[in-house]
């Protein structure tokens, strides 16, 4: 594919292959491959640049309405899957801790504060390029209102909620869906 063929930035900022990078951030020389324990990796030939590719941080939430058994999905407005529903959340963004992150994205995506009740866990999206950690969380202020990364905000029951857009946003679902049947043997 040609590199100016696709033109959507919203795209392009998170799905740049180490590969396309032509030039050394910081002195502008073109860099090259060079091998650090057997895997090959952009490096500047003139400053020692190595760009260390990582997997992107993020973070997401499930919002429970614990009286109605309702939890609040987004409707994506950006790719990838435009218009499928996902748990609001977002990349953590340099110098934010995770859990501030977590705020700052559901507060964006819903206009909802809320506080944060535990922690589901950290998982890998099928690709591995995004690592996501999964909070519980409960609505204490703020109006519903969708962000601008979201076409809409939606309460469903948690028993029947649609099918998500992204797997490990399903099966983070599944899985509180699963400690809520625990917590009823208490
Ligand atoms: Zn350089």
């Amino acid at each position: 594919m040609a590199e100016d063929e696709d033109l959507n930035l919203f795209v392009q900022w998170r799905h740049a292959a180490p590969g396309r990078w032509k030039f050394c951030p910081l002195c502008q020389a073109p860099l090259t491959n060079h091998d650090w324990d057997g895997k090959s990796r952009r490096f500047c030939p003139q400053c020692g640049f190595v760009y260390w590719e990582r997997p992107l941080p993020a973070t997401a939430g499930i919002i429970y309405d614990a009286a109605k058994q309702n939890i609040l999905l987004v409707t994506r407005r950006y790719p990838p899957s435009v218009g499928g529903y996902t748990l609001p959340g977002g990349g953590i963004e340099f110098g934010e801790s995770v859990q501030g992150a977590l705020l700052r994205e559901v507060f964006e995506e819903t206009g909802l504060q809320v506080v944060i009740d535990g922690q589901l866990g950290t998982w890998s999206t099928p690709s591995n390029e995004t690592l996501i950690t999964f909070f519980v969380t409960h609505p204490v202020g703020g109006s519903l209102k969708p962000g601008t990364d979201a076409m809409e905000t939606t309460w469903v029951n948690v028993h029947q909620a649609p099918r998500l857009a992204f797997s490990v946003h399903q099966k983070v679902v599944q899985l509180f869906l699963a400690q809520l049947a625990l917590d009823q043997l208490e």
